[in-house]
């Protein structure tokens, strides 16, 4: 038998969870008249959900007690800790990774599987292409996002790429040995490397519910993303120390050479008091950087779990 398991991170998905479960179950089921030797498993993430998305997961679980498992976190604690706890619980030969919206379409689940189990690749990707459904904004900073964070980083990210995706078992556990606890997934995924296939598919709406990140999210976010795979941001601050330092030893001989041609009136107080407020400016930027940093090396020296479970079934 070859067990294939799906995760789904869930947080406020009352409405999303039962219409997921039908169309990927009518899917599979499908499937499976092709494919005898395919079993499947679920494992739901409730991620401290203030609505009735635990009722849902017991009512399915209560239903398909073999098939259906849940895990229910203590509290939120988003999206990150929620994938790792599936992919921790998951039995499976090969792991699924899906958002319970159903922006991830379940119909490219026949195709991975066939991917991974007839041929040498370890890892089937999925990119969303065309962005349309998103505001012009959000689309835009998410293009600057890949755009530097790919220049800053020796990790390569590819724009629109989704968590959506199916790995082998062996990928799972590459995934699960990493043991920091800043998780930025896409760049974890990137990072284990492995041979991986990309599907790509066009943009979906949600099937029911609102999606959880604001604009202010999205941004920090990707910022945390950018300093989890980059130390450039911490030579900014030599870069800019070092130039002013060359504009300033320019600036003098100026001045020297200035007073010796010209005399030495007394002028230039707005200029200076300019200067000194962009070094200060400067100063602060990047000791916020450091600060940044610093921030993170304190939080994995803590060695805190990234959840907990409250149950699991
Ligand atoms: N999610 C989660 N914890 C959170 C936020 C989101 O588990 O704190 C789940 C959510 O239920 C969904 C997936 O992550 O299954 C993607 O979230 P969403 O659809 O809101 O993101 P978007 O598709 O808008 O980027
Ligand atoms: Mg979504």
């Amino acid at each position: 038998m070859t067990l294939v398991s799906i995760i789904v991170p869930c947080y406020n998905e009352q409405e999303s969870i039962p219409i997921f479960y039908q169309r990927v179950d009518d899917i599979l089921e499908k499937f499976k008249q092709q494919r005898e030797d395919l079993s499947w498993e679920y494992w739901f993430v409730n991620d401290g959900s203030s609505d009735e998305t635990l009722k849902q997961m017991t009512y399915l679980q209560v239903g398909h007690p073999d098939q259906v498992h849940y895990v229910n976190f203590s509290r939120n604690f988003g999206k990150e800790a929620a994938l790792l706890a599936g992919l921790k619980q998951a039995q499976g030969d090969y792991v699924a990774v899906m958002d319970a919206d159903l922006q991830d379409p379940p119909e490219l689940l026949p195709t991975m599987i066939e991917t991974l189990t007839t041929s040498d690749y370890d890892v089937v990707e999925t990119q969303r292409i065309d962005r349309s459904g998103e505001p012009w904004l959000r689309s835009k900073l998410s293009q600057a996002f890949y755009h530097v964070i790919n220049g800053l980083s020796l990790v390569k990210i590819r724009p629109g790429a989704r968590d959506y995706r199916l790995m082998t078992r062996q990928v799972v556990q590459a995934v699960i040995d990493l043991p920091e606890v800043n998780r930025f997934s896409k760049g974890i995924f990137s990072w284990v490397g492995f041979k991986a296939k990309v599907l790509t598919f066009d943009h979906r709406d949600r099937v029911a519910g609102n999606t959880h990140w604001s604009l202010r999210q999205l941004l920090a976010y990707s910022l945390e993303g950018i300093m989890d795979y980059s130390e450039v941001p911490l030579s900014i601050a030599s870069w800019l120390g070092g130039l002013s330092f060359v504009a300033a030893i320019l600036g003098m001989i100026w001045i020297v050479i200035r007073a010796l041609l010209f005399g030495n009136p007394t002028a230039g107080w707005p200029s200076l008091v300019t200067i000194i407020l962009m070094l200060g400016g400067l100063q602060l930027l990047c000791l916020g950087i450091l600060g940044k940093y610093v921030s993170k090396i304190y939080l994995e020296t803590k060695r805190r779990p990234q959840y907990l479970i409250k149950e699991k079934r």
